[in-house]
This record gives structure tokens, sequence and C-alpha cells, in this order.
């Protein structure tokens, strides 16, 4: 592997609306909608082809089942590979970071591909706790999952998927969530999925004097803090899944990007898991 060639696309897959305190901030303005991209990425290593997620379904589907739904003209994510120049058969790899319905729609389209999520994710995707039948499509509500039929590669812990991309688990959002590691000539860059949903879930909440304000939507809430913490420590980059800032640059890393700081100290606020306090 070159990390030279290693390159990150975004393909917008389409927009849908969310609450601002159900889901996208902890103790957020519950009066207000906001509308989020649906973005997954096509990793380029120089020697293979992967898709990290594969994004929404069409907008009667998504709207149906699901949240209210706007393309705004933005293709499935087959062909937003296309239009990259690349061609579903010739994806090596999808990694799910994990399978909930906006994540992994038409993944029997990249029909050459191994599929890989966590052991415990495609467990929960499969034997849905009631509270999660309708993200994860269940058939009990008369949907047939994007996944079902597809055999999955399981792995469990930190794994290195190829030689500058693994992957590490980030549960909390669900429990067998797990973000993506990119090696580039620029630094680490971190696909955290639904682990953070907006890219300042990882700055402070200053009313409360929260590290973190984190997102709201989680199976279990201080997993989910941790894991924010874990990608943290690890990200020179963040690229997000509901984020539009991340639509800014058609490919990463770009000309003149500003990396972050890691683990950053703010005077007041406390980490929690692995940080001393102020
Ligand atoms: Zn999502």
């Amino acid at each position: 592997m070159s990390i030279e060639k290693m390159k990150i696309y975004p393909i917008n897959t389409g927009w849908v609306t969310l609450n601002h305190a159900t889901y996208l901030y902890m103790k957020g303005d519950p009066s207000k909608y906001v509308d989020i991209p649906n973005t997954c990425y096509y990793v380029d290593t120089g020697e293979y082809k992967i898709m990290v997620d594969t994004g929404l379904s069409d907008e009667e589907r998504a709207t149906k089942y699901h949240h209210s739904c706007d393309k705004r003209g933005c293709p499935e994510s087959p062909d937003g590979l296309r239009k990259l120049g690349v061609e579903p058969e010739e994806i090596d790899i999808c990694i799910f970071t994990h399978l909930h319905w906006d994540h992994c729609q038409n993944m029997k389209d990249f029909s050459n591909a191994r599929y890989i999520a966590s052991k415990e994710e495609v467990y929960w995707a499969y034997n849905p706790h009631p509270l999660y039948y309708r993200s994860y499509e269940s058939p009990v509500l008369d949907i047939t999952p994007a996944y079902y039929g597809c055999s999955f590669e399981v792995v469990e812990g930190e794994t290195t998927i190829v030689p500058g991309v693994s992957v590490f688990p980030t549960p909390g959002h669900t429990l067998g969530h797990m973000c993506v590691s990119v090696e580039t000539k620029v630094g680490t860059f971190v696909i955290v999925g639904d682990a953070m949903l907006r890219k300042d879930n990882i700055e402070p909440r200053e009313s409360e004097k929260w590290r973190y304000w984190v997102q709201a939507r989680n199976v279990h809430s201080i997993e989910a803090w941790k894991s924010v913490e874990e990608i943290d420590k690890r990200a020179d980059y963040i690229l997000t899944y509901h984020d539009e800032v991340d639509l800014e640059h058609d490919v990463y890393p770009f000309e003149g990007i500003q990396l972050r700081k890691k683990y950053e100290r703010k005077p007041g606020f406390n980490f929690y898991f692995s940080g001393l306090p102020e």
C-alpha cells in the first residue's frame, strides 16, 4: 500500500429531516428540526476499492418506513459510485459501521464485495430488540431489510481490513457499532458512522459542563460518550455520515486541509474515561 494513493470520496445519498433533541444532540432543542445528509464513502486505497456504508434507499421507501426524505437529486450509492467512474461490481469490500436502514441500502448491488460488519452488529440486526425493529427494518414490520440474504464476514474488536484501513469498536448508537480508520498521507481519517451524527458532537456543551455534546440516539449513552473519547484520541480528521460540512469537498485529503487537535483539554470540561480531572 502506498499511503500517497489513499483517497476518500463522499457520496451523499439524500436528505432526511430529524429532530434536534431526539437524534442530533443530547438535551438539544426539541422544537427544532434539521435536514441532514446520508453520506457513505468510497475509499480507494490504490489497491482495493472499498465502500464504507451504502446509503439510503429511494425517497418513497425512506419516507414510508422512516423519516421524511427528500433526495434533492442525490443518487443512491451505486449510481453515486458510477459518477466517480467506478462500477459497483468493482468494489472489493463493503464495511458497515452498523446495519441501520439508512446505512446499508442497495448493498447487494456491490455484488462482488465481501461484506464486513461486527459480530455483535450482525446479531442485533437479525435479532432486533423491539425498540429497534424499525431501525433494522425488521420483517416483523413487513419490511425486508437490505441485508437479508447477504452473508457477512464478522469482526470482533480492532481489526485491520486491508493495509491502511482498519475498524475499531464504537458501541453506543448500536451495541455493535464500529468506526473505520483510514491512513492517509496527512494523517488518520476516522469515518464515524453514527458514533457522532454531527461534527460538533465532539465539542463541549457549555451549559451542562459536558466535554462532549454527544448525539442523543443511543442504545447506551455512556458507551456512546466513551466511543467519542476514542474517536477524539485517534482522529486527525473526522468524516461524518450525517453532517453536510463533509460534503464541502469532493475528495479527502485535499490540498490545504486543516487537521484537528486530538484529545484536546478544554478548561472546565472533563474527559470521563481516561482523562484526568482539570
Ligand atoms: Zn444513520
